[in-house]
């Protein structure tokens, strides 16, 4: 397995990998379930699988965020060796945005609402990071999981808008036995936290937004929304607080509402 930190070397690493499909897994590391599900899925799919290992600091807002985000790069590098990973594209925030940087991606309608509407400047930075790995690695194969559902209707959207030239793969959420999606932030729930946490996925199992909120509400979790999303399929997506930790989670909703 190949590890790049510089672009020009990823591109090297790749170069002479062209003539079969080259799939890309972003990530920013703190592997869980859900990634190794992600690099299944592509080494499944692909002959070439790159993970990229990035803590983009331009899609987060309060810095206490970007600074405690969970960070073991040895764990992630042995992780991706033994998912069958080719090339790991782990940069520095310099590489990615060096001295000057200036240019920024805006999906604007998708981008500024739920998740970006309490993250303001959150999906510009994905899809501004997004768009940069795509150039840098040129994906045939792009893979994502639903855990984000806005992510994936943010970047099909930009995708389709600026006629880029690869698929995007929307893996399934991956659950704990007790139903809580994997998260990296997850590691940050005290035991009591977690226990109430639960009320997420079960609140989303109703499948129906008033009586999420009222399952919500009855565990004492502070909701920032939860609401059926007009993304495609129609989803059903929450965002709550448990104490200083903010979980999102979603289910898709097969039929139209
Ligand atoms: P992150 O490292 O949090 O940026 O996530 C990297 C990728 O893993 C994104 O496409 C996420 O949607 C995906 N992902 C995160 N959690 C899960 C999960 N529980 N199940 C499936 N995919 C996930």
């Amino acid at each position: 397995m190949i590890v790049a930190r510089a672009i020009a070397d990823v591109r090297a690493a790749l170069a002479d990998r062209r003539r079969g499909r080259i799939g890309l897994v972003p990530t920013m590391g703190a592997l869980h379930d859900g990634h190794l599900a992600l690099l299944a899925a592509a080494r499944a799919s692909c002959e070439t699988v790159v993970m990229s290992l990035f803590v983009n600091p331009a899609q987060f807002g309060e810095p206490g965020d970007l600074n405690g985000y969970p960070r073991d790069e040895a764990r992630d590098l042995a992780h991706a060796e033994a998912s069958g990973v080719d090339v790991v594209f782990a940069p520095s925030a310099a590489e990615m945005y060096p001295p000057g940087y200036q240019t920024w991606v805006e999906v604007t309608e998708l981008g500024s609402m739920l998740e970006g509407r309490h993250r303001p400047g959150h999906f510009r930075g994905v899809a501004t990071i997004c768009l940069k790995l795509f150039t840098i690695v040129r994906p045939d194969l792009a893979f994502y999981g639903q855990k984000d559902a806005q992510q994936i209707e943010v970047l099909r959207r930009m995708v389709a808008d600026l006629h880029l030239e690869l698929e995007l793969v929307v893996v399934p959420t991956v659950r704990d036995p007790d139903g809580l999606a994997l998260s990296s932030r997850n590691t940050r729930l005290t035991p009591e936290e977690r226990d109430r946490a639960l009320a997420l996925p079960r609140a989303l199992a109703a499948r129906d937004a008033e009586t999420a909120r009222a399952i919500l509400e009855a565990a004492g979790l502070e909701i920032d929304y939860v609401e059926v999303a007009p993304f495609d399929p129609p989803t059903l997506a929450a965002a709550v607080r448990v104490g200083s930790t903010r979980l999102i989670d979603n289910v898709p909703l097969e039929e139209e509402l």
